[in-house]
């Protein structure tokens, strides 16, 4: 496994290699909702590049890019196991020498959710995510749908600054209990690991009334919102039912696949959580048909 710190060199390599290319990005501190990605892509593909990277520029004021927690030697260790040919793990100085001008903004899908609550996430996101795909130049990028906005945005991103490769989006990992795998998980309390589940317990509420029929949105926010409010530790920030092409709200009768999609504190971390309605469409399949590029 090569690990490469320098673009030069990445670039070196890249070119010797032929046909099929799957990158995973990551901000390192590995589990096995990476590694899925990782997994996915050593099947599907000739080479799988990943790359760690904590990138600062999607870090608010304030945010926790200082105590994100890191362990390179362990994430190279899992990468290697795994069976990843190269890693790239740029520096900050190396991504972002002196001079350094330019910022992907993206409009519309980036409004409300993550990109309402944390100011300039996406464009920093968008930006970082545009030059690792130049600098790896992936067949095939495959993301998480734990983070569905994100992978909207960068479906957007691919579409609009038509870079030449495809879009997966994979399942979220959990943990046994059902609370999605996240590398801020470290963060929580015992208790407030436990109360953690409620952002699963949420969705699969809401998913059960959807598969029962339901077709109401705000019928289906409610059972959300009630859900976590019954939960004392935890804090909803928002609920959201999305249409997966437009990613705009829905507003009446449901008749099309919608991403629900949930953030709440619990105690000190702010946790996501989301899925596809149906609950039969949360599957490497379906979430790349609906929300990457094919
Ligand atoms: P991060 O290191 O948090 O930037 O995540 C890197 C990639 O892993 C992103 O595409 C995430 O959506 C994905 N990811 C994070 N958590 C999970 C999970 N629990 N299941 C599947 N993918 C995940």
């Amino acid at each position: 496994m090569h690990i490469v710190e320098s673009i030069a060199e990445l670039r070196q390599i890249r070119k010797s290699y032929a046909s099929s290319v799957g990158l995973v990005t990551t901000m390192g501190y590995l589990h096995d909702g990476h590694l899925s990605l990782v997994n996915y892509s050593r099947d599907e593909n000739d080479t799988v590049i990943a790359t760690i990277f904590v990138n600062p520029t999607q870090f608010g004021e304030g945010e926790d890019f200082d105590s994100y927690p890191r362990d390179s030697e362990r994430d190279l260790a899992l990468l290697r196991d795994a069976g990843v040919d190269c890693v790239f793990m740029p520096s900050p100085k190396i991504m972002y020498p002196p001079n350094f001008q330019t910022k992907v903004t993206i409009k519309q899908v980036t409004q409300g959710r993550e990109g309402g609550q944390r100011e300039g996430h996406f464009v920093g996101v968008a930006t970082v995510v545009a030059k690792l795909f130049n600098i790896t130049q992936p067949t095939i990028a495959y993301f998480g749908q734990k983070d569905a906005q994100q992978a909207v945005v960068i479906r957007q991103l691919i579409r609009d600054l038509n870079f030449p490769l495809k879009m997966a989006v994979c399942p979220t990992q959990r943990e046994a209990d059902g609370l999605a795998m996240s590398s801020r998980n470290v963060y929580l309390s015992a208790e407030e690991r436990q109360s953690a589940t409620v952002l699963y317990r949420a969705l699969q509420a809401t998913g059960q009334a959807y598969d029962s029929g339901e077709r109401n949105p705000n019928t289906l926010r409610a059972i959300a919102q009630q859900t976590v409010h019954r939960e004392p530790l935890a804090y909803l920030d928002y609920v959201s039912l999305a249409d997966t092409e437009s990613f705009q709200e829905v507003k009446s009768t449901i008749e099309n696949p919608v991403l629900l999609s949930l953030a709440a504190k619990v105690g000190k971390p702010r946790l996501l959580d989301n899925c596809l309605l149906p609950l039969s469409l949360n599957n490497r399949q379906d979430l790349s048909r609906l929300l990457g590029v094919d």
